[in-house]
């Protein structure tokens, strides 16, 4: 039972933007449909399908981070330093669902090893964001930190995680010390179980502070939310967006992005820096693994689109960019398959 009303819930879900359910018509059928007709992950024959190796960070730089700092975890795995401020999105650090999904690739760092936390932060309900172990890892070593989850998630993150535990709603914010998180429109869904399909919302997460502001949509199909978004909020500095994920297009288009649709939201929310995350560290879909980036990167130089594409344990600072990632080859020009898919 919902404790209020919310715009965003009607006819018994939670909806997106549009009003629309993402997988729309697709339902049971579609995934089998998808199942049957997954191949080997050649789309791309330059891409190769090898998982986004992880970097050491440098355990100075995160214990006294400069005032903007952005360091990559793998997958939705983001830790924000801003003035001063220490979030985590998404924590994930090894195998999810339940054990099912194995990380082709070891985390940066262990959930230990990360600088004490001002927050959590979880966009959705779906078990590659909103990993139990994890979230219990970090817990135990915050134990006043708040979870920040999105309407609907709260009484299971004061079930499973404790602690204090706050929902929010779409353009609702709050402060944590110096900086302002806002909740922001995403095109998704939600489902953890069997009876709670569309029983709690997703968002993303617009971080801004007196040194900058940077955002996370979220898993996110393109659509009109982004506009929505910039007519509402100034100009992001670092546009965190999911560029994997995206294969085959017909069944994922709706609810991920792929590398040239998140070049184009990173032109709406007028980023000046897109960061590339979603890739290379679960295998969930059928393009190779070092496709997202590899394309992001051709779809960015088009267009003159700084693009700054890392490692797990890779940072982002004003001074400079630690782990960057590049193609093993060098080459990356080449129009997004995906868009034909
Ligand atoms: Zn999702």
């Amino acid at each position: 039972m919902r404790s209020h009303p919310s715009p965003w819930y009607r006819d018994g879900r939670f909806r997106n933007l549009d009003g629309l359910d993402v997988p729309g018509d697709m339902g049971p059928g579609a995934v089998l449909k998808w199942k049957l007709s997954r191949r080997a992950p050649a789309e791309d024959p330059l891409a190769r399908d090898v998982p986004a190796l992880p970097i050491t960070p440098d355990a100075a730089a995160l214990a006294a981070p400069p005032p903007f700092q952005i360091t990559w975890l793998g997958h939705a795995t983001l830790l924000w330093q801003v003035d001063g401020v220490n979030l985590v999105t998404d924590p994930t650090f090894g195998r999810i669902g339940h054990g099912t999904t194995p990380r082709l690739a070891p985390p940066p760092l262990a959930p230990d090893a990360l600088p004490p936390l001002d927050a959590l932060l979880v966009t959705h309900d779906h078990y590659d964001h909103c990993d139990l172990p994890s979230l219990r890892a970090l817990r135990g070593r915050n134990p006043q930190a708040p979870l920040i989850v999105p309407e609907g998630l709260g009484p299971w993150g004061r079930r499973n995680v404790g602690g204090p535990v706050v929902e929010l709603p779409w353009y609702e914010a709050l402060a944590v010390g110096p900086v302002r998180v806002t909740a922001l429109p995403a095109q998704h869904w939600s489902i953890r179980g069997p009876l709670d399909r569309h029983q709690s919302h997703w968002v993303g997460y617009h971080v801004a502070g007196p040194s900058g502001s940077t955002l996370f949509s979220g898993d996110t199909g393109f659509g009109p939310h982004f506009a929505h978004i910039a007519e509402r909020l100034p100009p992001v500095d670092v546009a965190c967006l999911p560029v994997g994920a995206y294969a085959p297009r017909w069944f994922m288009q709706r609810q991920h992005m792929g590398p040239q649709e998140a070049v184009d939201a990173a032109r709406i929310l007028g980023a000046r820096v897109l960061l590339p995350v979603h890739w290379g560290t679960y295998r969930l879909t059928d393009e190779p693994l070092d496709e997202p980036p590899r394309l992001t990167l051709a779809a960015a130089a088009e267009v003159g689109l700084d693009v700054c594409p890392l490692h797990p344990g890779g940072r982002y600072t004003r001074a400079g960019r630690h782990g960057l990632w590049q193609p093993p080859d060098g080459v990356t020009a080449r129009p997004d398959p995906a868009s034909n898919r």
